[in-house]
């Protein structure tokens, strides 16, 4: 297994809804564990197969009580509210206090291919809601409010997207002596 590089802002793979899974089989289970391993040594508490690069609906968590994987999660419902200052391994260096539901019923299946059926809240629930997001094709900073902030900070990661972009294609230029 190997650690991937994470994708970030800017990258299309993001923004694009990921494909449902049809068979979990090997291939799966080895994309979850090198998404676990990825996630741990990133380090961060959740992280979605698109976020690797790999537009398949999935996503790897740890909330503190042990890895857990979810095939083409779904959350049926959702209730409350809870703000929390929330980041993203695909929005480095940033971090915002979002208000989203609390509490969440999200369904999907495990690696064996069992049923998954989980209700969660606060801290669970957001990661919950955080990956299932990503794999739908959102990022964080779509869940801005108000919408000026919203603007203003996507306009700022543009920029900075921008910068890095032509500052990578200045060390090739290095590289190569040109
Ligand atoms: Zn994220």
């Amino acid at each position: 297994m190997s650690l991937l590089p994470i994708r970030t802002h800017g990258d299309p793979v993001l923004s694009t809804p990921t494909q449902e899974i049809k068979n979990i089989d090997g291939r799966i289970a080895a994309l979850a564990q090198s998404m676990l391993e990825t996630m741990y040594a990133a380090p961060g508490v959740g992280l979605a197969a698109n976020q690797i690069g790999v537009s398949q609906r999935i996503f790897v968590y740890d909330d503190g009580n042990g890895p857990g994987v979810v095939i083409n999660p779904q959350i049926i419902e959702k209730s409350g509210e809870y703000h929390f200052e929330e980041g993203c391994l695909s929005v480095p260096g940033h971090s915002w206090e979002i208000m989203r539901p609390d509490k969440v019923h999200l369904i999907g299946f495990d690696l064996d291919g069992n049923e998954l059926d989980i209700e969660a809240d606060q801290y669970l629930g957001r990661i919950f809601q955080h990956e299932t997001d990503h794999l739908d094709g959102f990022l964080l900073i779509d869940r801005l409010d108000p919408p000026e902030l919203q603007q203003k900070v996507k306009k700022m990661l543009r920029k900075q997207h921008i910068e890095i972009d032509s500052a990578s294609k200045e060390s090739q230029r290095n590289i190569f002596g040109k």
